[in-house]
């Protein structure tokens, strides 16, 4: 394994293949939440670094440096780019863990994921698309895909890595330049994976990194008339804003946004498999992910029975470290993020929720320096309660009680979100009755939380617009063209004279 330090040089913005400081010369820290320690420093990049970045994926976009190179040449670099990212994976995994926190087991399947997806782009785009169509003669009418141009990529600090790769790799597949912006919280494994585009030798220009905080260089790639679509994850209430940002200039705007995700558990599931799921479903990821199983719904007859279970698993995660291979839990991204989630387990507390176990930082054991939460379970809840609406993104989870099928389904799709949703059931047909009746875009049975490639990745209501991952996920980084041509040419004679 590559021994990586406890900190990294200071990271640098790639802006038209070179690597640049913010102009005002400004950094801030990035903080690693296990311990709270500065691990580096990256440039606080300004509004008029978002423009040069801007103005190269612009000018790479006009010259056709990637764009018009066939779909094979473009592939061909997408699987070189795969290549490096596993030849890397240990220093990427590591870094992952020190920058963001999560356990290294998670950590390393991300960094597999990434160079999957990658692999999975540059076959993808090789394959036939475009239609023809039979219409009158003389006339030939076909529809062709093409890039949609400058694309500026916006992501969150929960899969640093793979939340990039998720844009990116489809991003560049479809011929587009890029302007991306990782989290401020989270650079390091970004600022890696720009390396691995420096080494493949991607034309200057075309994939380009800026940093800095969201207000100042996100607003102005969501809001400069050059870029020609903004792809956003992250927050509803951010997701809000840069859609109204980015209506000034007409852009194509795809957004992936945060859920209160159900998961419905029938008397009739495989009970042990149905606890292990719902633990998992939660508190992987310190439940720092969008599509947690954050609201957990028991059918009334084994409800006690469960409660008791789970708790009983919960109080045994091993929280720590996300680099001491005993760490099942790591800590929050970062304290302000902390703060929140600790403010909400008050919320509950003062709307008269129950803790049934957790609640509070972990404060002993070593822990003390880093942001560790305990995993926190609330019961005796009511629907309308903060913590059963709001997104908390953090290891606390409600566990509510359900009568019947359709009681499910009523408490399942009462949210403003519509992300994800489970059912554990051994009944076939009414899990799959149930699942259809959810407002959800990910949905699983007898499962939770796995992802693939193929699949399209995204929420109804306010959990987003338009879809990541699978050939749908391709489409949101493509314009459609129709062609009509006219196979006998001389004049139509519309008017006599
Ligand atoms: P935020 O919405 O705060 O930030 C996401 C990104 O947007 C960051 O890069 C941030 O920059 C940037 N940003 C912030 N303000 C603006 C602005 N005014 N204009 C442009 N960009 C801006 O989300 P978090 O980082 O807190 O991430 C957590 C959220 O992401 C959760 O709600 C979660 O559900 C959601 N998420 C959704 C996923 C999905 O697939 N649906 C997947 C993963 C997360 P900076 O932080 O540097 O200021």
């Amino acid at each position: 394994m590559v021994e990586i330090k406890n900190c990294v040089a200071n990271l640098k913005m790639f802006i038209d293949g070179e690597w640049k400081e913010s102009e005002t010369l400004e950094i801030r820290p990035v903080i690693n939440p296990a311990n709270g320690e500065v691990i580096s420093y990256a440039p606080e990049g300004t509004a008029a670094d978002a423009r040069a970045a801007i103005f190269a994926a612009r000018r790479a976009f006009e010259e056709g440096v990637w764009s018009g190179i066939s779909a094979q040449e473009r592939a061909s670099y997408l699987f070189k780019i795969a290549h490096k990212i596993e030849e890397y994976a240990d220093e990427l995994t590591q870094l992952e863990t020190m920058d963001n926190g999560k356990p290294l087991r998670e950590a390393g399947f991300d960094v597999g994921d990434a160079a999957a997806c990658f692999r999975y782009y540059a076959g993808l785009i090789t394959k036939p698309d475009g239609f023809t169509y039979h219409v009158a003669d003389p006339m030939q009418a076909m529809v062709v895909r093409e890039p949609v141009g400058v694309c500026g990529l916006i992501v969150p600090w929960n899969y640093p890595l793979l939340m990039s790769v998720w844009k990116i790799a489809p991003a560049l597949a479809a011929g587009n330049t890029i302007v991306f912006k990782p989290s401020e919280v989270t650079p390091v494994t970004p600022k890696k994976l720009f390396e691995i585009f420096e080494e493949v030798g991607l034309p200057n220009g075309v994939a380009n990194m800026v940093m800095g905080a969201g207000p100042v260089v996100g607003h102005e790639i969501a809001s400069h008339p050059e870029v020609d679509m903004i792809s956003f994850t992250g927050g509803t209430k951010t997701g809000k804003h840069i859609m109204k940002t980015a209506a000034d200039t007409m852009k194509k705007v795809s957004l992936e946004l945060g859920g209160k995700s159900p998961n419905i558990i029938f008397a009739d599931a495989d009970f042990e498999t149905a606890v292990d799921y719902a633990l998992f479903g939660i508190f992987a990821g310190s439940g720092q992910v969008c599509s947690a199983g954050s609201r957990i719904l028991v059918e009334e007859s084994i409800y006690d029975k469960f409660v008791e279970r789970f708790v009983e698993r919960a109080k045994y995660i091993k929280v720590g470290p996300g680099n001491d291979p005993a760490s099942e839990m790591g800590p929050l991204v970062s304290q302000q993020h902390m703060e929140k989630v600790l403010h909400y387990i008050e919320v509950g507390k003062q709307e008269g929720a129950t803790i049934a176990c957790g609640g509070n930082r972990i404060v002993s054991n070593g822990l003390e320096k880093g942001y560790f939460v305990e995993p926190t379970v609330f019961i005796n809840v009511k629907q309308e309660m903060k913590i059963v609406q709001e997104e908390i993104f953090g290891p606390v989870v409600v566990i509510q009680k359900f009568k019947d099928e359709s009681e499910a389904v009523k408490l399942a799709n009462n949210t403003i979100y519509g992300l994800a949703g489970a059912v554990f059931s051994n009944d076939g047909a009414k899990a799959l009755r149930v699942i259809k009746k959810l407002r959800a875009g990910i949905t699983w049975v007898n499962s939770y939380h796995p992802t693939y490639n193929e699949a399209p990745w995204g929420g109804y209501k306010q959990s987003g617009i338009g879809r990541s991952l699978g050939t749908f996920g391709l489409e949101e980084f493509q314009e459609i063209k129709q062609i009509n041509i006219n196979l006998q040419v001389e004049p139509i004679g519309w008017f006599s004279n």
